[in-house]
């Protein structure tokens, strides 16, 4: 059972934690939170716009006390502490100078020598300083279960006296709004309501746009537009038809369950640059018919410390939020460099690694991760135990059927008139150690060829030289490429071509 944050919040207050950082957008719902976990207590609150206010009417309390610096010297001494709850908002911009800094402190102290009082930071923003580190406890807000959203939904058309919908509509809706606020929630409803009165199918857009909305916010996931599917990707007949096998479970999965069958978790896709790890990662999402999110890893590293695991966490939580979804790692070996390594930098990746590990061990959602990997030499072994991905893949250079493949995927997308008149097998001949990033490379080319020099079709000729001015992947990578593939062979894992 998932702990909600109201629990936590009082556990940590009831344990005596000196500082709560609540990352949350819900300045009302956090209130009536507090409100309720406070009730024994005396609430203060300073917030930028109006300086110490009264928690329950947002009064200010004295005009000079504006300043963060004076509202926090009325708690300074144990006696004006005891008992009290200060709440914080949007200090993020202060928070780091040196008089905030030493206040905070002392009133860490002085809670640690056991005053009844807890500081709690309500920010949009994770803004922690070093000094501080270590009394801070990072909490992220909880996201409405679907029967939460079932409960709020029917409220609403209650309370407004909307036409009741439909059990079955009702469900998709609740899917749908997963991963929102409650206030973001009602706010749709609202605006659905206004356009023709009743909440419709078509209502479900809405509620799409607000997602892609809310990523954004975040800053860390990225939704990919689906335009690849299966068939745009030349070869790797194993890993396609695996993939089937999975969709089939992810798309019925009441069913699979029922019968037996685990939900899927991820598959982890390595292999040399240019052979279609991305396009697989996209085309996964097409075949399960669900959203795309890419997890950038540079952006999740912060810079302060707790940050990058709160970032990974909120990544996490909105993946799960907005599931069912293919959360796509990107380079995950880029994340895990420096796994096992002394100094700090190591001991953040290690810490992250670890919640990624337990997350992805643990996994009941159907958020599918598809991780994608260049190099399998630098990521760590316990990623590539049994039991965190369903599978490893690996992808090597195209082989002469797959080539074949790609050059008719790529010439059928630029040239579909002249894909008859050109010499595929020849081409084919002529690119072993092409990736197949190099094919479309060459057709593209020798494309721009014909059309620079006036000419009205493309021939085999016009890509037979572009093949010529090319260096190959093999070229390029020459023996490391080699040992990588020998590397994977060892390992056994799975070919992606057949
Ligand atoms: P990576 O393995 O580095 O993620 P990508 O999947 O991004 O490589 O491949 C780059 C481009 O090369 C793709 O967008 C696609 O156009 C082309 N390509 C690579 N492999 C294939 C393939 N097997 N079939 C068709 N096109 C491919």
């Amino acid at each position: 059972m998932k702990v909600g944050l109201k629990q936590k919040v009082s556990q940590y207050i009831d344990a005596g934690f000196p500082i709560l950082y609540i990352n949350s957008f819900e300045d009302e719902k956090i209130d009536s939170m507090i409100r309720e976990i406070g009730e024994q207590k005396e609430i203060v609150e300073w917030n930028r716009a109006r300086g110490l206010v009264e928690f329950d009417t947002k009064v200010a309390l004295l005009s000079t006390l504006s300043e963060l610096t004076d509202a926090l010297d009325l708690y300074l001494e144990r006696d004006e502490l005891e008992r009290k709850i200060i709440v914080l908002k949007d200090i993020h911009s202060y928070i780091n100078a040196p008089e905030i800094v030493a206040r905070l402190k002392i009133i860490v102290n002085l809670i640690n020598q056991g005053v009844d009082a807890t500081v709690i930071i309500v920010s949009t923003v994770i803004d922690i300083p070093p000094e501080l580190e270590k009394y801070i406890t990072i909490l992220e807000t909880d996201y409405l279960s679907k029967e939460d959203i079932k409960d709020l939904i029917m409220h609403f058309i209650r309370e407004y006296e909307f036409p009741k919908i439909e059990e079955s509509l009702l469900e998709e809706f609740a899917v749908a709004f997963k991963g929102l606020s409650e206030f973001e929630i009602c706010n749709l409803l609202g605006l659905a309501y206004t356009d023709d009165g009743e909440l419709t199918r078509k209502d479900l857009g809405l509620i799409f746009e607000q997602k892609q909305q809310m990523i954004k916010k975040s800053g860390i996931l990225e939704m990919i537009p689906l335009k690849e599917s299966l068939d745009d990707i030349g070869g790797l007949e194993n890993l396609k038809a695996w993939l089937k096998r999975k969709a089939k479970v992810f798309k019925n999965i009441g069913a699979a369950e029922r019968f037996g069958v685990d939900m899927p978790k991820g598959v982890l896709v390595a292999g040399v640059p240019g052979c279609g790890k991305s396009l697989s990662a996209k085309a996964i999402a097409c075949l399960f018919e669900v959203p795309l999110l890419r997890l950038d890893m540079g952006r999740l590293m912060g810079k302060y410390v707790g940050e990058s695991e709160a970032n990974m966490r909120k990544a996490i939580s909105l993946a799960e939020a907005i599931s069912p979804c293919v959360l796509w790692i990107d380079e995950l070996e880029k994340a895990f460099a420096g796994i096992g390594a002394e100094g700090g930098g190591a001991e953040v990746t290690t810490r992250l690694f670890g919640n990624f590990l337990t997350w992805l061990q643990e996994k009941t959602s159907p958020a599918f991760v598809v991780a994608t990997a260049n190099d399998i030499l630098k990521l760590p072994p316990e990623l590539l135990r049994k039991g965190r991905f369903d599978e490893i893949f690996y992808i090597g250079l195209p082989k002469a059927a797959e080539r074949k493949r790609i050059f008719e995927i790529h010439l059928k997308k630029r040239r579909p008139n002249d894909l008859d008149k050109i010499n595929i097998s020849q081409l084919v001949d002529k690119t072993e150690g092409f990736s197949g990033a190099d094919i479309e490379g060459v057709v593209k080319d020798g494309v721009e060829t014909a059309f620079a020099a006036d000419r009205a079709s493309v021939t085999t000729q016009d890509i037979e030289q572009a093949i010529r001015e090319t260096n190959s992947l093999m070229e390029l990578m020459g023996d490391s490429l080699k040992e990588l593939m020998k590397e994977y062979e060892k390992r056994k894992y799975k070919n992606s071509s057949l």
